[in-house]
């Protein structure tokens, strides 16, 4: 191959250092990419694929792929590169190509990756967006999670049985969009497999260098400037790992110091409820099942608070709901203020809706790559800052109170923006036209000779015209020439000797004179002084702006707070929710209890309130009964989220309510109801119901909807009853359980066992029909619904006809005959009692086996044998 040019080698160079980023490499006006990551881009961001040569030989065959994007729309195209999971590295041109002598000299300037994105465009604005780091070894994790966007950095330590299912589980909390793995190999390996399915996240592998010790616990400290010792991370060196990779990581992919993230929050399990991966789900806390949306989970009912900063901590106060009753008891009395005093709490809201993001702007100035507009938003953002801090200082929660001292008005700060920068900047900040005049005698200075060149020019453009006669002569500038004189064909022969001609085109000349070039050079020095100071002058105030970064990051902390609890009140006020009473004492009293979220989504009916007792009196468990669609699961779910509620901080939707601090939630769905699941998942819900009693403690709450759902009737009903006698014995686990189940014959246990009681959810049969009461009372169901709710689905009449005859031998003891009509196929399992033998008899009879191919026979001998199978 003969020699490359020289720009591809520097290409070739840049790109060997990012091997795993689609390199944007700017080129003038576009950002190109070549090669492998040409026929990547074109294909992801339909763009047209051409070409172009490798090396200095003319017509050389080996020309290279190549395709680009206009620099100036390319956070579109980037975004959308990072959505599908890739990285992108951004190649700017360091000096202007217009002055420099040889190549321009280029390198990387950010690398653009799911975790580490920071621009608005390219974020939900309405929650955090976080680059996790998990580091195992022996059997232990240490966890760090760090948004870059806002700056908040956590860290934690997951050991112990189940360690890998902890883990999973505490990354389930933040649901990252990026992971960043090390360890010793089998860690390593081990948690990614079953990480991939769950978390829909990018998984970088770091190599051991990036997790070495001594280099971690360097970066630790220097970046949060304190010891290992007063930051407690002295003996947990596994996160002491994770947490100093991230931090190495995080500053080579922004190419910055990252002074914004300067706090780290260790915290241990046991300061938070914990909730696993599944209960998160199956609760439909900040998406629903099937649609994955926000509208329709109990996210969606609570968030609606003012800004984004106050979204986001909604989100975060649910991902970790609080065990100790003293810190929820300190929300609850806030929100409780702000329902009484109506008109505060109005107020607030409005002045709350005019304060923009401050957080992620404030990492954008840290980072440097805010713009005058960021700046702007950033003033605008402070204006209603001291009319808050009035308003709430005028509340008396110790919350409130605090959040009031947090409160900064930043109110030189926004002085200073508003005196510097114009009202309307540029998007870019090097092209001028960014600082107010007024701000800098200099920039002033400068702008007066520019438009008293501009005056100049037009009064030479008056001069010249009445001197030679010319009316069509006029004043012009280009980038190739400057300024020019244009006179059109037809009067050239006027134009004077000292006239020089420049440029011939169709209909006219161009000319210039020395007086010209002389002004040309005034205004075009200025112009270029201009834009260079104006460029120094913003990133110096963009500098002076991040000095201030705490106080900004205090203000935002605290203004996200009080959203978050103006939004609780709110809320409260607009569903009629009450303040529950939160306590130690391991009890669930709830009266008038309602889902959430099911009773907004009733359209034509009234949602039916529900008492719930439990824990009391050692009554630990709950048997529920009743046909389908009765109301069992909204009820089981209902009672899982007011409590979760309770431990945010939030009011609920009862008429009073007592929680006794839960420090757990599992909850399973038996197979069948599982839909999102698909295929036959036994195996899968078995392992879950063995993770819970692992994990389960007595403070914990079990939500168990018709468990062993996935196999054959007798296997379903033992293990339902074995899990069940383990949760209510109090020597052996002794956890609230709300357990649901179509197995009537569980209901007996309310006599074997203590602890237990039955509930079913009334339903009432009028002239053949069902109609649902959704009132849960004490006592097991009558059983014989079922065939009822089949009817109300639509089976056809004669099924239902059978079904009910077959319903009464069963309850008579008597096996069901056979019976002609029967002709229909088998039905699998129409109850416990197996009828597998009848229907073997019944359909060897029904065989002509004189008439059957061997296929047939075959076949039909197959059947036979599953259905034996079947039989216990
Ligand atoms: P099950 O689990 O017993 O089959 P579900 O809990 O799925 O029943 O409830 C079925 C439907 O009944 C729900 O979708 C909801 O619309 C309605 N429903 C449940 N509980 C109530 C209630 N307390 N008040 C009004 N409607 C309810
Ligand atoms: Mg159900």
């Amino acid at each position: 191959m003969s020699e490359l040019t020289p720009m591809m080698r520097q290409y070739l160079q840049i790109k060997e250092q990012n091997p795993d980023c689609i390199l944007f490499f700017r080129l003038g006006d576009f950002y190109e990419m070549f090669a492998d990551d040409a026929l990547v881009a074109a294909r992801e961001l339909d763009l047209t694929l051409t070409s172009r040569d490798r090396s200095k030989a003319k017509d050389d065959p080996d020309r290279i792929p190549m395709c680009g994007v206009p620099y100036h729309s390319c956070e579109g195209y980037i975004a959308r590169l990072v959505a599908r999971g890739y990285k992108v590295a951004i190649c700017e041109q360091l000096e202007d190509p217009a002055t420099a002598k040889g190549l321009v000299k280029r390198d990387i300037i950010r690398i653009v990756t799911p975790g580490t994105v920071t621009e608005s465009s390219m974020l939900d604005e309405r929650r955090n967006n976080y680059f996790a780091s998990a580091y195992g070894e022996g059997g232990a994790y240490g966890l760090a999670f760090c948004d870059v966007s806002t700056g908040v950095f956590y860290a934690t330590f997951v050991s112990g049985s189940q360690a890998d299912e902890k883990a999973v589980g505490e990354l389930a909390r933040f649901g990252p969009s990026e992971l960043l793995l090390g360890g010793t190999a089998d860690a390593a390996a081990l948690l990614p497999e079953s990480l991939q399915t769950r978390l829909n996240c990018c998984v970088d592998h770091g190599d051991a260098a990036l997790f070495d010790y001594e280099a971690c616990r360097a970066a630790v400290e220097g970046q949060f400037r304190q010891t290992l010792a007063q930051l407690e991370l002295e003996a947990a060196p596994a996160v002491v790992r994770a947490a100093g990779a991230l931090l190495t990581t995080l500053k080579q992919v922004q190419r910055s110091d990252l002074v914004h993230i300067r706090v780290l929050e260790y915290y241990l399990s046991g300061r938070f409820m914990e909730l696993d991966w599944t209960a998160r789900r199956n609760l439909e806390l900040t998406e629903t099942l099937r649609s994955k949306d926000k509208r329709g989970s109990l996210l969606g009912v609570l968030d609606k608070t003012c800004t984004t900063m106050g979204s986001r901590l909604l989100r975060s106060w649910m991902e970790k709901p609080l065990l100790s009753p003293a810190l929820i008891g300190k929300r609850l009395s806030a929100v409780e203020e702000l329902v009484q005093k109506t008109v505060a709490r109005k107020e607030l809201r409005e002045l709350l809706r005019d304060v923009s993001d401050l957080e992620r702007i404030l990492a954008r100035v840290v980072n440097g790559t805010a713009n005058g507009r960021d700046l702007v938003s950033l003033s605008n953002g402070c204006t209603r800052l001291p009319e808050i801090r009035a308003a709430v200082s005028g509340l008396s929660a110790s919350l409130s109170q605090t959040l009031c001292e947090q409160l900064d008005d930043l109110e030189n700060l926004k002085t200073r923006i508003d005196r510097a920068i114009v009202d309307d900047p540029p998007f870019t900040i090097r092209e001028g036209g960014i600082i107010r005049a007024g701000y800098s005698e200099e920039v002033d200075r400068l702008r007066d000779i520019m438009s008293g060149g501009k005056g100049a020019m037009a009064e030479i453009e008056a001069r010249e015209k009445e001197k030679t006669g010319i009316k069509s002569m006029r004043v012009g500038y280009n980038r190739v020439f400057g300024y020019y004189l244009e006179i059109s064909k037809g009067q050239t022969n006027l134009a004077p000797d000292y006239y020089i001609r420049k440029q011939t085109l169709t209909n006219c000349e161009r000319y210039i004179t020395p007086e010209l070039k002389e002004l040309e050079n005034t205004i075009l020095t200025a112009r270029e002084r201009i834009t260079s100071l104006e460029y120094e002058l913003f990133v110096q105030l963009r500098q002076w702006l991040a000095e201030q970064v705490e106080r900004v990051r205090l203000t935002a902390g605290a203004v996200a707070a009080l959203d978050v609890l103006c939004c609780f009140a709110h809320v409260a006020v607009e569903n009629r929710y009450c303040r529950p009473e939160v306590d130690l004492s391991g009890e669930i009293v709830i009266s008038e209890g309602r889902h959430p979220v099911v009773e907004q989504s009733l359209k034509d009916s009234l949602f039916v309130p529900n008492d719930t007792t439990l824990g009391v009196g050692g009554d630990n468990v709950a048997i529920i009964t009743g046909p389908n669609m009765a109301g069992k699961s909204t009820y089981m779910r209902q009672v899982a989220l007011i409590v979760l509620m309770a431990q945010i901080g939030s009011f609920v939707p009862a008429r009073s309510a007592r929680i006794g601090i839960v420090d757990r939630v599992f909850t399973r769905i038996g197979a069948s109801d599982d839909l999102a699941a698909g295929q036959s998942t036994f195996m899968v819900e078995m392992t879950e119901v063995a993770e819970i009693l692992r994990n389960a403690t007595p403070r914990s709450l079990l939500i168990l909807d018709e468990i062993g759902r996935g196999t054959s009737t007798f296997d379903g009903m033992a293990i339902a009853r074995a899990v069940l006698e383990y949760a209510a014995d109090r020597k052996k686990l002794g956890a609230k359980t709300l357990f649901a189940t179509h197995y009537h014959e569980l209901t007996a246990m309310e006599q074997e066992l203590p602890g237990v009681k039955n509930y079913n959810i009334a339903v009432k049969k009028r002239q053949g029909e069902v109609i649902f009461l959704r009132k849960i009372v004490p006592g097991a169901a009558d059983d014989s619904f079922g065939v009822d709710v089949a009817r109300l689905a639509g089976l056809p009449d004669s099924v239902i006809t059978r079904a009910r005859h077959l319903l009464r031998e069963l309850e008579r003891g008597a096996p069901a005959a056979p019976q002609a009509q029967a002709a229909a196929p088998a039905a699998d399992q129409v109850s416990l009692l197996d009828m597998a033998g009848d229907e073997i008899r019944r359909r060897l009879a029904a065989m002509n086996v004189e008439t059957m191919t061997p296929i047939e026979a075959l076949n039909a001998l197959f059947a036979l044998k599953q259905l034996a199978d079947k039989a216990p």
